[in-house]
């Protein structure tokens, strides 16, 4: 499998919006995009290095199973990674997508997600000048965008720095910010930085993947052996 590199990221997270009805530059509601794309998700318990999986089925279904003990900033990311394997990776293979990213699909999956989300023109507009350049991004810039994309303290510092609007000396900084604290501190609501959605569906049920989870929690490998077999 081909790598793939911040440009073609970027053009593979436009041509999405795109295809979908979103404008190259608004900030993506992750459960609108599951929706509109009719993928059944489900957000579970799973173990503790596990971000999310994703599947295929033979019939065209597409199915998302995210982790509900990360938290809602993290699972947005985790979706938009998700869709890269559903809908761009050449070789989809059932993997959990966790804290480790091994091998080319995950890395593309990861950038892909990084464009998706945090569009480089749609960042950009939001900065303004005096703080795009220098370093001189302060934190309350930092928290507008990160609750404006809905994605993690360290999603939208690592976009920020790809993007060059920050150094690797100015990442560590802000870094070691703490999230909750400043969030509070500038009057966000701090849902984004905690865990959410245990037990939400979004899709259709069929028949076999009703008959699977009503059982409750289920193992990880349970799941990808499961679906498999739609
Ligand atoms: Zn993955």
């Amino acid at each position: 499998m081909r790598r793939i590199n911040v440009r073609d990221a970027e053009v593979l997270a436009a041509k999405f919006r795109a295809e979908n009805g979103f404008s190259h530059t608004e900030p993506l509601d992750m459960k609108t995009v599951l929706r509109k794309c009719n993928i059944l998700t489900l957000y579970r318990p799973l173990s503790e290095n596990a971000y999310g999986m994703s599947l295929k089925a033979r019939s065209g279904d597409k199915f998302v199973l995210i982790n509900s003990t990360r938290t809602l900033g993290r699972q947005h990311f985790t979706i938009a990674h998700e869709l890269y394997h559903l809908f761009y990776d050449e070789n989809p293979r059932p993997h959990i997508c966790g804290m480790d990213p091994d091998g080319v699909a995950e890395k593309n999956a990861n950038m892909f997600a990084s464009a998706l989300l945090m569009p480089q023109e749609s960042v950009l507009q939001q900065i303004h000048s005096k703080e795009s350049i220098g370093n001189a991004l302060s934190i309350a810039t930092v928290l507008r965008l990160e609750q404006l994309y809905g994605v993690s303290r360290e999603s939208m510092l690592y976009r920020l720095k790809s993007i060059g609007v920050i150094d690797e000396k100015k990442l560590q900084v802000l870094l070691k910010m703490p999230k909750v604290e400043t969030a509070k501190e500038y009057g966000y609501d701090i849902s984004l930085y905690l865990p959410g959605n245990d037990g939400l569906i979004i899709g259709d049920f069929g028949a076999i993947a009703r008959e699977l989870f009503e059982k409750g929690k289920i193992s990880e490998g349970h799941y990808v052996e499961l679906m498999n077999m739609i």
